[in-house]
């Protein structure tokens, strides 16, 4: 257990009192924070850090992507969201492999350890080769296996073999892997489907992961299909009885609202991929009014393009002011905490997003030196308005480093850029089928 002392640092804590320390000292205890200021007189630093005045404030958790993905990036551009799946994604993703899934995990990791993210929720296919990535580079993350309910089109493994990844995935890495059931969603689900993965979820106390409402489209053809709409519909089959994470729920009613408030639902906020393809606006102040957890997400590369959580927290102040005529919304650390300790929550990992005694010893320094910081009369719009990734300098989870001054140490960059590529280069010249359609009634 090594012990390290951070010296001289302004610390954003996004504790429940938003405690801001200027020129402070942080010590840790292996993976636990111990002490604030007070560092107790027996406390043996094995190392000791001079921060310069650079801020530390909790990583940042990326609560709805699909990491390996980033072979994707730039290949289904300015598409409506039908062409995008049907004449691009899915076809591309017939010829997915496993080792497409592990590197393509490494070089999003890459891209996120660098710019300050800790911890992911992912949702995709070869989950077992995410698990493997993530014990590896040392972030956190909660994985969904990605399942349609039908049996033809799984990728990868059968739907009762999803039990299992989850059984054995909980808690691994020395618990930095969390892992929930993952149905794609409630319009590429059959209902029973969807019930059945209700009830597993709810006797094995498993979590779900799921994309919902996310076009006006989808909700009329729920309405059509079902006389409910797609949150209705979720309620109805039991899929909000557990730790539930919904991405986008940009189209709810509500009705909607006050079952995502009862149920204690997590919602995820995606403002690239939701301004790109046209979809609208997560309702986040109403959202906020009954206490939902509201957390963002990069969304998956072959959407967003970037794994980058400062420009979607900027994103989701800009577009939430801008849709609701409000330019006090989501005001002061409000998206640090959205990017941070909502994250956390939304994920399971209620021990991080926040720096305090007993909590996790999951950090990152932001250099806050660069022109254009300066100059810094507010820490708190600095860090929100002006960080771009390559300002973050350190990066630690539960007190291991995997960043120090901008060298990543879990992960080695060339290899995983070399694979990438060599794997990528298989998959495109692979037969591609389309295996499935996606309709919204639009396209
Ligand atoms: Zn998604």
């Amino acid at each position: 257990m090594v012990n390290r002392l951070f010296e001289h640092a302004t610390l954003v804590t996004l504790d429940d009192e938003n405690h801001i320390y200027h020129d402070a000292s942080l010590a840790i205890a292996g993976d636990t924070i111990l002490a604030i200021n007070d560092i107790p007189p027996d406390f043996e630093v094995q190392e000791r850090i001079d921060v310069g005045g650079r801020v530390i404030m909790p990583g940042l958790y990326n609560a709805h992507t699909h990491a390996a993905m980033t072979f994707a990036r730039g290949f289904a551009e300015d598409l409506p969201l039908a062409r995008w799946f049907n004449e691009r994604i899915w076809l591309l993703e017939s010829a997915l492999s496993p080792d497409m899934v592990y590197w393509g995990t490494q070089l999003a990791a890459i891209e996120m350890i660098r710019g300050g993210i800790i911890g992911f929720a992912d949702h995709y296919f070869y989950m077992d080769r995410v698990a493997r990535a993530v014990t590896e580079n040392g972030m956190r993350a909660l994985l969904a296996w990605a399942v349609f309910g039908r049996d033809e089109s799984e990728v990868g493994i059968t739907v009762p073999e999803t039990v299992d990844f989850v059984r054995q995935t909980q808690g691994a890495a020395d618990g930095r892997l969390r892992a929930c059931l993952g149905p794609h969603s409630p319009y590429m689900c059959p209902e029973d489907f969807l019930a059945r993965t209700a009830a597993v979820a709810v006797r094995e106390d498993f979590g779900i992961h799921i994309h919902a409402a996310e076009t006006a489209g989808q909700v009329e053809n729920s309405l059509r299909l079902t006389d409910r709409t797609p949150i209705e519909l979720l309620a109805h089959l039991g899929l909000l009885e557990t730790h539930t994470l919904i991405a986008h729920a940009i189209h709810v009613n509500n009705v909607d609202l006050e079952f995502l408030s009862h149920k204690g639902v997590n919602i995820v906020q995606c403002p690239s991929t939701h301004m790109k393809y046209g979809m609208g606006v997560t309702r986040v102040p109403d959202m906020m009014v009954r206490h939902i957890n509201v957390a963002l997400g990069t969304d998956g590369a072959g959407s967003s393009t970037a794994l980058n959580l400062w420009r979607e927290m900027r994103l989701a102040v800009l577009t939430q002011r801008q849709a609701f005529a409000s330019p006090t919304l989501l005001a002061g650390d409000e998206p640090l905490r959205m990017a941070a300790r909502n994250g956390a929550q939304a994920l399971g990992f209620s021990n991080s997003g926040v720096l305090a005694p007993g909590k996790a010893a999951d950090l990152i320094v932001v250099d806050t030196t660069a022109a254009h910081f300066q100059p810094v009369h507010d820490v708190i719009a600095a860090l929100v308005w002006c960080t771009e990734p390559a300002d973050v300098q350190d990066v630690m989870v539960a007190g291991k480093w995997l960043m120090r001054n901008r060298k990543l140490l879990t992960i080695d960059e060339a290899q995983v850029r070399r694979r990438f590529g060599d794997v990528l280069a298989t998959m495109m010249k692979s037969p591609h089928r389309q295996f499935q359609t996606y309709d919204d009634g639009k396209s």
